[in-house]
């Protein structure tokens, strides 16, 4: 384990700043759950007026029917600012889809992506601005003005990893094409092929351009804790970790990491970190995860790791490995249960 204590935290040994890199929804219920934690006083040692600041993945973002549309972003907005529909996970609650049907009445592809009429004016708001020239960065907090700032003021920020364009892209079999492969975004990949076909390789195009976002890097330096979600390694944190920059960031910090497992048992539990994790060649487990962020002391990312308690077997594997682990319920079922996980995580390091 690198650091008992953070040069960071203050004196008292109160953690007043916590960063969190997250995808959509595994790491939206996450921080419902941190926010929860830190409200009710759940969290040992965290201030009840400590900021957090989220850093989201926009690997999953793409431009549909003249939009820019920010998935993870917006899976985090919604879920925090209570306007997300709590079935799918994805998208408003009480949404109508008009706007689909017309166009795929007029033949429009592609018809499988179906944007919402209500989330449809976020991704209005949020093409108009762009298009008058403001950065990702400002667009999202405009935004976030009508989601998270009345519940949150500042003790809430969402930030976009970069403001440059990064797409993520998976390449899939097809014996049809010369190369045996073909290439498909990650939305089609997910939305029309449902994860269901082997992904043969993960591409986010653009990243090696791509620079962190204002504040990214200060969030990840002058924080007094990095917490990595049980989000998807491959998509969401590992596209995070990605952009030149924020890797080296989180193996610099002063402040300690800890990442939760998004594999409990031998699959994840929702979304599809195991077709991820199978396409780079890594063990679809707790510990296969944890070995492939590895530890800091070891040119990795993580200090601490915690794993579900049916997966307890596999924590002696971790902590070989140089990370500090335990094994406790990692299921995110409700607010109380989330919050534990996240006092866990602070137990932790
Ligand atoms: P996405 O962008 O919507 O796919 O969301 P994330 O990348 O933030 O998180 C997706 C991952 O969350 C999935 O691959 C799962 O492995 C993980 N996940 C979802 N629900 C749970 C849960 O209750 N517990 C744990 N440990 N992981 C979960
Ligand atoms: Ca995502």
């Amino acid at each position: 384990m690198q650091s008992a204590s953070s040069a960071s935290t203050a004196p008292d040994g109160t953690l007043r700043r916590i960063t969190v890199l997250s995808g959509g929804m595994g790491g939206a219920r996450f921080l419902q759950g941190l926010l929860h934690g830190i409200r009710t006083g759940a969290l040992p040692r965290v201030s009840p007026d400590a900021v957090v600041t989220v850093i989201a993945n926009t690997g999953d973002d793409w431009w549909i029917h003249g939009l820019k549309v920010c998935p993870d972003l917006d899976t985090v907005m919604y879920t925090l600012g209570d306007g997300i529909d709590p079935e799918r996970g994805w998208g408003r609650r009480e949404e109508t889809w008009s706007a689909k049907d017309e166009l795929a009445a007029y033949g429009v592809e592609p018809t499988w992506f179906g944007l919402g009429d209500r989330d449809i004016a976020t991704h209005l708001v949020r093409t108009q601005m762009l298009e008058a020239g403001y950065p990702l960065s400002q667009v999202t907090e405009a935004l976030c003005r009508r989601w998270l700032t009345p519940t949150y003021g500042a003790g809430l920020r969402l930030l976009p990893m970069s403001d440059d364009r990064v797409e993520t892209h998976v390449a899939v079999a097809d014996a049809e094409s010369p190369s045996g492969m073909r290439v498909v975004h990650f939305q089609e990949y997910w939305v029309r092929l449902h994860a269901e076909v082997p992904a043969e390789k993960v591409v986010a195009v653009g990243i090696d351009q791509a620079t962190p976002a204002p504040g990214v890097l200060d969030a990840i330096l002058e924080t007094d804790l990095l917490v990595l979600p049980p989000s998807n390694p491959v998509v969401s944190v590992g596209t995070i970790l990605g952009v030149p920059g924020i890797r080296d960031a989180v193996r610099t910090t002063s402040a300690p990491v800890v990442g939760l497992s998004p594999i409990v048992g031998s699959s994840h539990v929702r979304g599809m970190a195991e077709q991820m994790l199978t396409s780079i060649g890594v063990e679809v487990s707790a510990a296969g995860v944890a070995l492939d962020y590895g530890a800091r002391s070891a040119g990795g990312v993580l200090d601490g790791w915690l794993v579900d308690e049916r997966d307890a077997a596999q924590v002696e594997r971790v902590e070989a490995a140089g990370i500090a682990c335990a094994a406790v319920p990692l299921m995110m079922t409700d607010h109380d249960a989330t919050a534990a996980m996240a006092a866990a995580a602070v137990e932790l390091v």
